[in-house]
């Protein structure tokens, strides 16, 4: 079935801010009509690589020149890895997203590492995804041929704000690196973030950008201030507005799972029915989210308990991925040195 591709701001601004009643009602409609709206997925966020990262994105407390009291990690062993997604599994997760504090993927030793955790997680029958910073063409190649089931780069918000958060790559690369992941049979995960101080037209723009890329996953983050960013001081979002632009992202993203990512900390059960009902699908499980507090399993599952939730199983959306194994491998790597965009001079430190 098409779906629309070619929303306005303005239509987006109009479905926001219907009544609430109206709103969720139309969002939970179109949600029964591509989904089941008693399964919800749980993907466990593991950081393989944590701190220490050249960039400066003004929320995140991995940025080293941000005075942060986060405990930084070199590359975690795949046995790490293996031991962490077993776990998982066994709590009901069914896809292990692994993240690390990149601004870029360089070929060489570490990034062999990395697939062999593709491997090796694959193998498990979990679903695999990485965020790693910006890939090339032959590194989302290699990925995919690791077994790699998905991939996750955020927007993070409307071209325009991106500039107020972000100024040591342009948005333009972000697109690249999503189109790059689009020539291979991984799939696309990308939302954004609400609550960084930009206007509600720029929540609707990004969700405009992400409704052309059509990703098979949205996160939709709540900004958790982190003391020592740019950003600590910033008002917390409202559950209307996470609401309101869960709401949103499942009427004009229909297909993709809409997950409710960082800031589940401050939702009340209540709130997260209400984010179910409108079209949620998705959630990040585990008592961190990289490097911020998230509810623990054990209570998320009595969550659903309490909902009549189910957890969605591996591959139920897209078919499990083969893996090739290092030695029977026809990619190689290139070496690359992208030149990827620093377009204003950093940030003071
Ligand atoms: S969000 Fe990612 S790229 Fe930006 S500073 Fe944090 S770890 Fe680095």
């Amino acid at each position: 079935m098409e779906v629309k591709t070619n929303w306005k701001v303005e239509d987006l601004l109009t479905i926001y801010n219907k009544p609430i009643m109206e709103l969720v009602y139309e969002a939970a409609t179109v949600h029964r009509k591509y989904h089941d709206p008693n399964t919800v997925q749980i993907s466990t966020l593991l950081s393989i690589k944590t701190g220490g990262c050249p960039e400066d994105c003004a929320y995140c407390p991995q940025a080293a020149r941000y005075h942060t009291k986060i405990e930084g990690n070199d590359l975690m062993s795949v046995s790490q890895v293996k031991a962490q997604a077993l776990r998982a599994k066994a709590a009901g997760s069914s896809r292990v997203c692994m993240g690390a504090a990149w601004r870029n993927v360089k070929d060489g030793p570490e990034f062999e590492e990395v697939l062999e955790m593709v491997r090796t997680v694959n193998k498990l029958d979990m679903e695999v995804c990485c965020t790693l910073g910006m890939i090339t063409e032959n590194q989302a190649k290699r990925l995919a041929e690791a077994g790699l089931y998905a991939y996750n780069h955020n927007l993070d918000s409307s071209e325009e704000y991106y500039e107020e958060i972000i100024s040591t790559r342009a948005y333009q690369d972000r697109i690249d690196t999503i189109k790059n992941v689009q020539k291979t049979n991984i799939t696309v995960c990308s939302g954004g973030i609400i609550g960084m101080g930009e206007k509600l037209e720029d929540r609707m723009q990004m969700l405009v950008t992400l409704s052309k890329l059509q990703p098979a996953s949205v996160p939709i983050n709540a900004l958790v201030p982190v003391e020592g960013t740019p950003l600590e001081e910033q008002e917390p979002v409202s559950i209307w507005e996470m609401l309101r632009m869960v709401a949103t992202a499942r009427i004009v993203i229909p297909k993709a799972q809409v997950r409710l990512s960082a800031g589940r900390m401050s939702m009340s059960r209540e709130g997260q029915a209400l984010c179910f009902l409108a079209g949620a699908n998705s959630i990040f499980a585990g008592d961190k989210l990289l490097t911020t507090p998230n509810p623990n399993i054990s209570e998320d599952m009595e969550m659903f308990k309490l909902l009549g939730l189910r957890p969605q199983q591996a591959f139920e959306k897209h078919p499990q991925p083969e893996t090739v194994e290092a030695e029977d491998s026809k990619l190689v790597s290139l070496g690359e040195k992208p030149r990827w965009s620093r377009p204003k001079s950093m940030r003071n430190s």
